[in-house]
């Protein structure tokens, strides 16, 4: 299987042979063709597997493809820490820089002025820990109606960290019609009971 076979953009090619890569990880070739055709994912896959590239890969095609609704975040990627929420943006920003699309990376640890005053302008994806999140949401500074795309990332991590209760609040503030992609490690009862709930038919990619 090559890239090529994958149904992305001749752009997200460009970014792929530029960064290196000569063939897809096992995870990338199960999951970018369903991602792209817009179905839900269970990924059982560790770090270091390229699960990243997974979902930011199909990610951009989508988005740069699909219309913004204006000044709304059309898609939400949930992180267990800032270390990983801040990977995903920098790879976001290697393959998307021709894309066009805007992020905003909302964790916490740092200063809210320049997270706020993106939100402000308006972003494509937003890159976020549960509980920053939670927080600029009680500060009614967030809208995630528009989300229609929405990872739960390293969720055997968020179940760990007790992040639960808040990522089961976060799925009731998107719309019911989205694509949920699902990464973890491991697949734990209670995060085959989150799967359950807020996935739809998801395809499981065990590598
Ligand atoms: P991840 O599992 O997403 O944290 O990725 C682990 C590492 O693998 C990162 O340094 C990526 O840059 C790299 N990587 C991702 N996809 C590929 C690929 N298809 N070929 C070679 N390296 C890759």
């Amino acid at each position: 299987m090559s890239f090529a076979d994958l149904g992305l953009s001749d752009e997200l090619l460009k970014a792929v042979t530029d960064s290196g890569y000569t063939e897809p990880t096992p995870i990338q070739a199960g999951a970018i063709p369903s991602v792209l055709m817009m179905r839900d994912i269970i990924g059982i896959a560790q770090t270091g597997t390229g699960k990243t590239a997974s979902f930011v890969l199909p990610m951009i095609d989508i988005l740069a493809h699909g219309r913004s609704r204006a000044r709304m975040p059309r898609s939400l990627i949930l992180e267990p820490t800032r270390e990983l929420a801040a990977q995903v943006a920098e790879n976001f920003e290697k393959y998307g820089v021709n894309s066009h699309l805007s992020m905003a990376l909302l964790i916490g640890g740092v200063s809210m002025g320049d997270q706020l005053a993106a939100l402000e302008k308006g972003v494509d994806v937003l890159i976020a820990t549960p509980g920053r999140l939670m927080d600029l949401f009680g500060r009614g500074k967030i809208l995630l109606t528009g989300c229609s795309m929405l990872v739960i990332d390293e969720a055997d991590r968020m179940l760990d960290m007790g992040f639960i209760p808040d990522i089961e609040e976060i799925c009731t503030k998107l719309p019911k019609t989205r694509q949920t992609l699902l990464f973890s490690a491991t697949m734990p009862p209670p995060i085959k009971k989150l799967a359950d709930k807020f996935l739809s038919n998801p395809k499981t990619i065990e590598v």
